[in-house]
């Protein structure tokens, strides 16, 4: 197959979400010199724990590097899967009970989507996911998987590859356990509705507004300065993730960012794209450099992943994942690529999520690739926090700093490679 990807006339190195909607402006006013509190990130985080103090009564301004939802936020697969690094059997074996109000909470922030679902329109569908075994040996570790969600009582299935030929038009995959609590969203269709309601609640949003330092006043609050001045707040929220820059020195260090790519493809057929995905499930396969992959609310493939932890070239990353969704579903092959996008996820040293105050301000990160309900939940939490609620159990985890942070660009290929050489050697193994 020709290493490069089959691009459309129309094909544009950028996002399709964003393309489909346009970025929520900045309020007509200007940066207040004084608000309770100010937020910085104006992503899922940002501006849920903004709608959450606007409501609890208080003035805040949610401040913004680029435009307003430039991060993640709109950038993302738009997957809703209610999942930490490990199921709740292992969480819980893990952290006792700290373990299960986690797995608790996560499912709580599933909840929050689906709800905001019943009153906003951004295509939300509950779908199911398959977790696909990319592998013959990964098939005794969805068997565990299953076990430990069932004995939650949570809906899931273990499916033979016999099964998956009503799953999913790909002969590459050897069994999938099917979560059914997981859904669907368009990205940007989502932060445009959070930021219709913090805007709505009271908050003020300022885009290209890069807070550059927050300082402890004498007496109480802080001075923030921001390119276009200075703001005295009661309280800061930093809802930056893996866009976490030099602003809180000791928070960039406890984050990795790692870039993920998805290429979206031309409007499928609806023939075809029911042949490749009969039941419109959100798929995602057990290697370490993971895909994951759907169709869009208009039909599309949009397929992502990344194949190492070094930041390539858009273009690397686009042909890489082009050359991937045809192997694993060959009808595709001569379907054309109109968009190719990629952004950070924000790893933590134990890949679970983290909240918490650090040089004063509070903060919610740590997404580790799944943050569309959680981050949203987050900053929620932050939000109430702000206003003087208790903090979530994701508060107590110790939070700490990546080794060798400022040399990352220098090991992280070398781990990407380690985990792709695991992932190469089990597909070598059985011929592919
Ligand atoms: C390609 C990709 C695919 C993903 N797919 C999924 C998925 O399918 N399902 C899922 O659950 N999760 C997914 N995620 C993760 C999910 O998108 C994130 O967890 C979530 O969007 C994070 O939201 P946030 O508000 O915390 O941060 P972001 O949306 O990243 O917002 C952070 C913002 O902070 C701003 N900022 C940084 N520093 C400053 C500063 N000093 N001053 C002002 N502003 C600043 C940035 O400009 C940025 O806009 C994916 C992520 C990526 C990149």
């Amino acid at each position: 197959m020709s290493a490069k990807a089959l691009l459309s006339d129309s094909y544009a190195e950028d996002c399709l979400w964003q393309a489909q909607v346009p970025a929520p402006s900045s309020s007509p006013t200007p940066l207040p010199s004084t608000v309770d509190v100010l937020v910085v990130g104006s992503g899922y985080c940002g501006l849920s724990a903004a709608h959450t103090i606007a409501l609890g009564g208080k003035s805040v301004a949610v401040c913004d590097t680029e435009r307003v939802g430039f991060g993640a936020s709109t950038r993302n697969g738009g997957m809703v899967i209610p999942e930490l690094k490990a199921g709740p059997g292992t969480l819980a074996e893990s952290y006792g009970d700290l373990g299960r109000q986690m797995f608790r909470d996560v499912n709580e922030a599933f909840d929050l989507v689906e709800k905001l679902a019943e009153d906003h329109d951004f295509d939300y569908v509950r779908t199911g996911m398959l977790h696909l075994a990319h592998h013959a040996s990964r098939v005794r570790d969805l068997r565990a998987e299953a076990a430990e969600y069932k004995a939650e009582g949570e809906d899931v299935r273990l499916l033979s590859k016999d099964d998956l030929a009503e799953e999913i038009g790909s002969q590459r995959f050897h069994a999938a356990v099917l979560h059914e609590r997981t859904g669907a969203l368009h990205p940007a269709k989502f932060h445009s509705v959070l930021a219709e309601r913090a805007r709505g609640a009271g908050a003020t949003l300022h885009a290209r507004t890069r807070v550059t330092s927050v300082e402890r006043r004498n007496g109480a609050g802080f001075r923030a300065t921001t390119i276009r001045g200075a703001v005295d707040a009661g309280d800061v929220v930093v809802a930056t993730n893996a866009y976490a820059d030099g602003l809180v020195p000791p928070l960039e260090r406890r984050v990795l960012p790692v870039g993920s790519y998805i290429v979206a493809t031309e409007v499928l057929e609806p023939a075809l794209a029911k042949e490749v995905s009969p039941r419109g499930r959100m798929f995602v396969d057990t290697k370490n450099l993971l895909f994951y992959w759907r169709l869009t609310p208009d039909g599309r493939m949009a397929f992502g992943g990344r194949r190492s932890l070094r930041h390539p070239t858009l273009e690397e990353a686009r042909d890489f994942l082009y050359r991937s969704m045809v192997e694993t579903h060959p009808q595709l092959r001569g379907i054309r690529v109109d968009y190719a996008w990629g952004g950070d996820v924000a790893m933590t040293l134990d890949r679970m999520p983290h909240f918490g105050r650090i040089d004063g301000v509070l903060y919610a990160t740590g997404c580790n690739g799944s943050g569309v309900g959680l981050n949203t939940w987050m900053g929620m939490k932050a939000g109430e926090v702000s206003l003087g609620g208790a903090p979530p159990a994701f508060a107590t985890l110790t939070h700490r700093a990546i080794p060798m942070h400022r040399w990352r660009s220098a090991w992280l290929p070398v781990a990407g490679l380690w985990f792709r050489l695991q992932d190469r050697t089990l597909l070598d193994r059985q011929g592919r």
